[in-house]
């Protein structure tokens, strides 16, 4: 088994003082972490995201689904309203006919006491038609108001269902964007696992921290306090985290802290830091006499 790794060579190689090659070594680590960090950001990010479209495609399913069952409903109270006229119609016509057959039947009346029954009973044919007539046109007016909400139902329905099918494409177009992203972002992931030799702990470390919620697993010490934990970090543990001669945790809340304060060279933006790039120490860059950057140990 060799004694370095291929990758601890390259260091070794790339430094001017291979004495020097842990200090690269351990921000090497904080820059793969910090990358890793930002990567799953993204991940995070596209996931959230993702949720959120699917969130609003089914929400307006669901307000297309309501508008159709509303213009179900409204169609067969429609159907049922007509049913029960035509039902009503017919008994109308029944109520006709008993009502002449009755009359025929008074003029042949044998008693008076027999004709007036016949009188009684077309009365309450009469008042029976009466009564239906009047459920008509209840029925006729519901009709009406029916057909109108329904009218205005299939009118909203239609515009939305324009509309539903556009968002609908838009968001199913933007979650393939997503899809594809992803991919990348875990592409990337793995480059950068790869980068991390087999026996390295930190990887592990950092997945763990992620597992428990602390997405800003590598934090750059800010004064003397962790960002993570808002705790203050002692002295000594500041001064390592400083040289990093080693991978340094925050003894309250264990994420890997490191900290630039200090640093002569401010030839890395934010930027760079945002993208896992990180300046080398300044003891370092004044032994180096020139300006190095961890980046530049890679070629990246
Ligand atoms: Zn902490």
């Amino acid at each position: 088994m060799p004694l370095f790794s291929e990758r601890d060579y390259r260091i070794v190689e790339k430094s001017i003082f291979p004495s020097i090659a842990s200090e690269l070594k351990a921000w090497e680590t904080i820059r793969l972490l910090l990358a890793c960090q930002h990567a799953n950001e993204r991940l995070t990010k596209i996931s959230s995201k993702r949720e959120e479209l699917q969130h609003s495609l089914d929400v307006s399913s669901s307000k297309m689904e309501s508008m159709n069952d509303k213009i179900q409903r409204l169609n067969v109270e429609h159907a049922s309203s007509n049913d029960d006229m035509k039902a009503k119609e017919l008994e109308i016509k029944d109520l006709e006919a008993r009502k002449r057959k009755l009359k025929a039947e008074s003029i042949k009346a044998s008693s008076n006491k027999l004709c007036q029954k016949i009188i009684q009973e077309i009365e309450r044919c009469k008042e029976k038609i009466d009564k239906l007539e009047t459920a008509i046109l209840e029925i006729l007016v519901d009709k009406d108001s029916i057909s109108c909400e329904l009218e205005e139902a299939r009118t909203l329905q239609h515009d939305y269902s324009q509309q539903h099918d556009k968002e609908e494409q838009e968001i199913r177009n933007t979650l393939k964007v997503l899809d594809e992203d992803e991919l990348q972002e875990k592409e990337n992931f793995h480059k950068l696992e790869r980068e991390f030799p087999a026996e390295d702990e930190s990887l592990r470390h950092f997945w763990n921290l992620v597992k428990k919620g602390k997405h800003n697993a590598v934090v750059d010490v800010v004064k003397e306090t962790c960002p993570g934990c808002n705790l203050e970090i002692c002295t000594s543990l500041l001064q390592e985290a400083t040289e990093l001669e080693e991978i340094v945790k925050c003894e309250s809340c264990d994420r890997f802290i490191f900290s630039t304060i200090g640093a002569i060279f401010h030839y890395v933006s934010e930027e760079d830091i945002e993208h896992g790039q990180l300046p080398l120490l300044p003891q370092l860059a004044l032994r180096a006499k020139k300006t190095v950057r961890i980046r530049d140990v890679w070629g990246n």
